[in-house]
C-alpha cells in the first residue's frame, strides 16, 4: 500500500536521527502532505501508529498535515493554486507552469528527547 511503503519511509529517517545518540526520544514529529501527493492523511496516520508502536516511538505525538498545491506560471510569473488536473496559469491561461508544492511527503521537522 501507497502509505505504508510512505511510512516505512518516514520512519527510517526517525529511526536515523534517533541513532544519532543513545537515549535519544522522539517527541514530535511534523509531516506534511502534498494535497496533490494521492495520500490519504488518516491513512499515513494510521501506518505510521502502528509503526511508532514496534518502533517504540508510540508515545511521540503526530502531527500529520496537508500542504497545498502550489505551482507557477513561466510565462507571466503569477503564483497560482492548481485545480484539480488543471495546471493551467489561472491569471493567464498559459499551460507552461510548473508545480512547486503539493506533490510531496515529507518530515517537515521533529523534536527529539536526548535523555538528559
Ligand atoms: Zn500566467
Amino acid at each position: 500500500m501507497h502509505e505504508m511503503s510512505l511510512a516505512t519511509g518516514v520512519a527510517e529517517l526517525v529511526e536515523a536521527e534517533l541513532a544519532k545518540a543513545a537515549g535519544r526520544r522522539l517527541l514530535r514529529l511534523a509531516v506534511r502532505v502534498g494535497t496533490l501527493a494521492g495520500v490519504e492523511i488518516e491513512a499515513l496516520r494510521g501506518c505510521l501508529e502502528i509503526i511508532a508502536e514496534t518502533a517504540n516511538w508510540g508515545t511521540a505525538e503526530l502531527l500529520i498535515e496537508p500542504e497545498p498545491a502550489a505551482a507557477a506560471c513561466l510565462d507571466c510569473g503569477a503564483e497560482f493554486a492548481p485545480r484539480p488536473a488543471d495546471f493551467r496559469c489561472t491569471a493567464c491561461g498559459s499551460g507552461h507552469t510548473e508545480l512547486r508544492r503539493g506533490q510531496q511527503v515529507y518530515v517537515d521537522w521533529l523534536e527529539v528527547d536526548d535523555g538528559d
